[in-house]
């Protein structure tokens, strides 16, 4: 991986005090590259798992013309010239599975189902609604109108061709590449291997549940946020608990982590009062700067790579209050953790709504209001403010539908005025 100072190198206008959100995610993607390793799974075992090689179909999806509807085939070119009604004569039955063993000569039809092989000479389907059936079955008539030369045909390949890429590596594989693989026939897939992430909390003041909460403690959340959002990435965890705050224990945590894992999560420690101490133990360590990002909340952040005994980790130290966590995690830690586990994964989309609520906001910063988006009395979506946004009310998270993201430059907003929101939760 190229280091970190060369990295920055390349960043002009580099301030580490006053660092945009984007200049800082540009940083952290110039540094991390994929871990090597790959596992070959069975395809259920790979959902959420990372597709490492393009997956090209060894056969023509559908493998043969079809129909789409339960109806009758027959050669659209019946249907030119022909005014008026079409009447067809019935020789026989397709089923799905079970194709007609015959060929459609002009004048004739064949009832066929949905899923079905066309029969040869057939072209067309006229949907069973639409005719009208005579003779005991043996007749259908229908008007010439009713249907175009070609409709209802399912092509032979229409969803895949032979030796298209099906999925493209670095595909975070959903339910749907489930099916699309099993409807290639195909059983097993090679994937990225789970990235192993260690995570801890530091602060004297934090307390473990099931402890007794002493003056001035607070019992420590943020490992439960992280481990929460860590298991939403599909990651290898190990919790290593509370360190003190104390340069034998945090190095001892530091070593012991990245001797262990891929990436190493930190909360608390590195804002101004307890920077310079995590910074020595850090230095000693390997390479890590420490940011002041141009955010709110989460201005702390520390990030570099360690290293202990030959093993080297990255290192994320996110600051302390519980909000800031969780807005860090989602703007840094979230797109570094897809990078290294080899992922390819677009940005998050932003939607733009209106906002009920005015929003008080400084130009030079981005920040990320927590807010609830739903419909409005028009039906379109309108966000609102929940309350109170301190960067340790967790709450403000926990009743949240979405981030409002108001950009670098931004001012103040005004009720009615247009917002950008990243929803929390998608469908699949
Ligand atoms: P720090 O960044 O260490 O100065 O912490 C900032 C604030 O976040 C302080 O009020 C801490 O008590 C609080 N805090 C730090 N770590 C945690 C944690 N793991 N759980 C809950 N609150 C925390
Ligand atoms: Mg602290």
């Amino acid at each position: 991986m190229p280091s970190l100072q060369s990295v920055i190198s390349c960043q002009s206008d580099y301030d580490p005090t006053a660092l945009p959100v984007d200049q800082a995610n540009a940083i952290i993607a110039g540094v991390l590259e994929p871990v090597q390793g790959v596992e070959q799974l069975a395809i259920r075992a790979a959902l959420d798992r990372v597709l490492a090689y393009d997956v090209i179909s060894p056969i023509d999806v559908p493998p043969h013309d079809n129909s789409a509807m339960d109806g009758y085939a027959f050669a659209g070119q019946a249907l030119a010239g022909a005014g008026g009604n079409i009447a067809l004569e019935v020789i026989g039955t397709a089923y799905a599975g079970t194709a007609f063993n015959g060929e459609a000569q002009a004048g004739q039809a064949v009832r066929i189902m949905t899923g079905a092989t066309l029969p040869p000479g057939c072209d067309t389907v006229i949907p069973q609604e639409l005719v009208e059936v005579q003779a005991g079955g043996n007749l259908v008539r229908f008007a010439a109108d009713a249907v175009r030369a070609g409709d209802n045909r399912r092509q032979r390949g229409e969803d895949l061709s032979r030796g298209q890429a099906a999925l493209r590596a670095g595909r975070i594989l959903t339910p749907a590449d489930l099916g699309m693989l099993a409807s290639l026939g195909v059983a097993e897939v090679k994937v990225r291997r789970r990235l192993r992430v260690a995570f801890f909390s530091t602060g004297d003041e934090l307390r473990s549940i099931g402890e007794p909460l002493d003056p001035g403690c607070v019992y420590d959340s943020n490992r439960y946020t992280l481990h929460g959002m860590l298991r939403r990435l599909n990651v290898d965890l190990i919790d290593m608990g509370v360190v003190r705050d104390d340069p034998a224990a945090m190095e001892a945590a530091f070593r012991s982590a990245c001797e262990t894992a891929d990436a190493i999560i930190t909360s608390g420690g590195v804002s101004v009062g307890d920077a310079d101490y995590t910074k020595q133990i850090m230095d000693k360590l390997g390479e890590v700067t420490f940011w002041k990002i141009a955010m709110r909340p989460g201005r702390p952040m520390a990030f570099g790579r360690i290293s202990s005994n030959g093993h080297d980790a990255v290192l994320f130290g996110l600051p302390g209050n519980p909000v800031a966590v969780m807005v860090t995690f989602y703007h840094f830690v979230r797109g570094a953790l897809h990078r290294l586990m080899g992922a390819d994964v677009a940005p998050l989309p932003r939607i733009r709504v209106r906002t009920t609520t005015p929003i008080r906001k400084k130009p030079g910063r981005t920040e990320f209001q927590r807010g609830i988006v739903a419909a409005g009395p028009d039906g379109d979506l309108q966000v609102r403010l929940t309350g109170e946004q301190g960067s340790g009310v967790l709450r403000s998270m926990s009743e949240a539908n979405c981030f409002v993201v108001l950009d670098h430059d931004q001012g103040p907003v005004a009720a009615g005025d247009t917002v950008q929101i990243v929803l929390f939760d998608g469908l699949i």
